[in-house]
């Protein structure tokens, strides 16, 4: 069964968040310590992403959607998002995630569209959108 990576929207996303079962994904590398995030995102760096996949299914354990997201969710986040549902499909294990998803226009276009921006600096961060 091949996974497709599917979009989510900015306003898709923020009539979600905060949800139970939905935990998003920040694969920017260091530009989350300047530009602020979305409340209640981990944040999984995309350069070291692939040594910390297991870290990452620990964290969301319990999550049945992932929404991964970079700056603009045109190459590190999708590629994420992709890698990950690579290894849980070779997992071979059912950990309950049944949707990956991918922020459409990432953080900057979240912020560009005057969506609430989280710049606490808890890791992870305890936030909730507003
Ligand atoms: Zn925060």
């Amino acid at each position: 069964m091949a996974k497709t990576i599917s979009y989510i929207t900015g306003s898709q996303l923020l009539a979600l968040n905060p949800h139970p079962n939905i935990a998003i994904i920040d694969v920017r590398d260091d530009e989350r310590s300047y530009d602020g995030h979305i409340a209640g995102s981990l944040h999984y760096a995309s350069d070291t992403f692939s040594n910390k996949i297991s870290n990452l299914i620990q964290d969301v354990k319990g999550k049945d959607t992932l929404v991964f997201h970079c700056a603009l969710s045109q190459v590190r986040g999708p590629t994420c998002a992709l890698r990950f549902a690579n290894y849980l499909e070779e997992m071979k294990e059912d950990v309950g995630i049944k949707n990956i998803l991918v922020l459409e226009r990432g953080f900057n276009g979240w912020e560009a569209s005057g969506r609430p921006v989280c710049r606490c600096t808890d890791v992870p961060c305890k936030g909730q959108c507003a």
